[in-house]
């Protein structure tokens, strides 16, 4: 069996903004190749601890702490990234205008700060590595498309597959799914699973179909703190979360 470590703790984590705490106490720990959704009604808090995670927000207490020793919690957004947390907005920030591959290429030129005589340094396993991510996000056959003319889901398994290369431990994802259809959405949910063999994902989620589908331990705010964690079974029956959830 595998063994398992924490690669990330928000310890009693709280976030003010202009005295409203949107979150308060909050205690997160996800494990090493653990795929977490996080849900909870509008306004629970679950964006704003990602923006914590990934240093976009700071809090005004507690700590966020990353492999059980580096202490992230006032590093700026830009070192945090590096350190290996990366974080996926809903809306995806693709260049349009330039092919998969290209869009690909350029993800994994960040990853090494080449800006300049890109494809001149582009090597054959290069190349092999942006193809096998093709396949793994679906898009092998739409090498040379122009991303602009991607689908809504295609250009988000895109810019998941441009995070990709940039070798990431902890993936960080705000309503994947949002606008997909539901073969895209059964997709992603797969292609979730399938990143979560070798990293750690976060997954904040209101598609409760998408998350009874795909989750196997899901974390529940309400108020800015922690409700409920547990596998979907536990969550869904709990008095508290059914409450909280009454009239959706
Ligand atoms: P969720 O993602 O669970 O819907 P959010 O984390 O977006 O919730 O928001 C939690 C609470 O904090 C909400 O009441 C929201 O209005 C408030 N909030 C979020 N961001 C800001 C901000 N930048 N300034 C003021 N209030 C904010």
């Amino acid at each position: 069996q595998r063994q398992q470590s924490a690669i990330l703790q928000c310890e009693q984590v709280t976030v003010e903004f202009d005295g409203f705490k949107a979150v308060q106490g909050m205690n997160l720990h996800l494990e090493q190749g653990e795929l977490r959704f996080l849900i909870g009604p509008n306004g629970a808090g679950k964006t704003t601890i990602l923006d914590v995670i990934c240093g976009k927000v700071k809090p005004a207490s507690g700590k966020v702490v990353f492999k059980g020793e580096v202490d992230i919690t006032r590093k700026k957004e830009h070192q945090i990234a590096e350190l290996g947390i990366g974080r996926k907005f809903q809306t995806p920030s693709i260049f349009p205008t330039m092919t998969v591959f290209e869009n690909l290429e350029i993800a994994m030129s960040q990853n090494r700060g080449v800006f300049a005589a890109l494809r001149a340094k582009m090597t054959q396993a290069d190349r092999e590595r942006i193809i096998a991510q093709m396949v793994m996000i679906g898009l092998e056959r739409k090498a040379d498309w122009r991303a602009g003319l991607l689908s809504h889901g295609e250009k988000q398994w895109l810019e998941i597959g441009m995070m990709l290369l940039q070798e990431p431990e902890i993936l960080l994802l705000d309503e994947p799914v949002a606008g997909m259809t539901d073969k895209e959405t059964d997709k992603t949910g797969e292609l979730l699973h399938e990143i979560a063999k070798s990293r750690s994902v976060v997954v904040v989620e209101h598609d409760m179909e998408f998350v009874r589908n795909f989750a196997s331990k899901v974390t529940v705010m309400h108020e800015g703190k922690l409700l409920k964690e547990g596998s979907m079974e536990e969550v869904q029956g709990d008095d508290r979360v059914a409450e909280v959830y009454l009239g959706k």
